[in-house]
């Protein structure tokens, strides 16, 4: 053999001794499809109150902590929390997790909601992104019609309709509506994100419901379950 030909074998012996392995792991990193889960609040900043020893701090964080154990059984689903234990972190730093994701993840904020009164009940998913607050069902419609502008807000819109649809199976007609309102944590992030508001801290039923341990397995299913479908 001549020195080229010496070298190009060398060349493929190494190439096979080790490409396999580390390609496939560059692989089945990348297929991966990441989803953040932010359970809003912790530490000094408690959220809504729910009941005398429960803060909606605590609630979205138990949301979230079952979420996560239920999406680790799928080996296509990487899940990253801003945080998974009582303690305070920054709507930059929540922001900062965020923007350091992959294209195609997805951000989903937790929250208790409370006010509108005792008798405001169900649940609602804000998604960023537009001026104008829709009214109604109708007039989210309407909105949702209009804008294909761009692929992160597109696919927001898509996630929040997949999931409501999920939630109208756990709380047949509580939804409020699909809402378009700008929310600081995730205003022009360029990645799918949505807030889903469980129930009201200020309304009995609600509070039951966000308290009771199978109603928030069921949310946490139809999470998952809009995850898989979105991804
Ligand atoms: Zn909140």
């Amino acid at each position: 053999m001549g020195t080229l030909m010496k070298t190009i074998t060398l060349l493929t012996i190494l190439v096979i001794l080790f490409t396999p392995s580390s390609l496939l792991t560059a692989q089945s990193s990348q297929t991966k499809r990441l989803v953040i889960i932010d359970a809003a609040h912790g530490g000094a900043d408690g959220g809504v109150i729910v009941t005398d020893k429960v803060r909606e701090k605590q609630v979205t964080l138990a949301l979230s902590q079952l979420l996560q154990k239920g999406l680790a059984k799928d080996p296509d689903i990487q899940v990253k929390m801003t945080r998974t234990s009582d303690k305070a972190v920054s709507i930059n730093e929540r922001r900062k997790i965020a923007r350091a994701a992959p294209a195609g993840a997805l951000f989903i904020s937790l929250h208790v909601n409370a006010g509108f009164g005792k008798n405001a009940t169900g649940y609602e998913i804000y998604f960023p992104g537009f001026k104008t607050a829709p009214e109604d069902k109708g007039g989210s419609k309407a909105i949702l019609k209009d804008m294909v502008k761009n692929k992160s807000l597109n696919d927001s819109v898509r996630f929040a309709q997949i999931l409501q649809r999920n939630m109208e199976k756990v709380f047949p007609r509580k939804g409020r509506g699909l809402r378009d309102a700008p929310m600081a944590a995730l205003n022009d992030l360029t990645l799918a994100a949505v807030v889903l508001e469980v129930g009201f801290a200020t309304n009995a039923d609600d509070r039951k419901k966000v308290m009771d341990e199978k109603t928030r397995q069921a949310i946490v299913e139809a999470l998952s379950k809009s995850i898989r479908e979105f991804f």
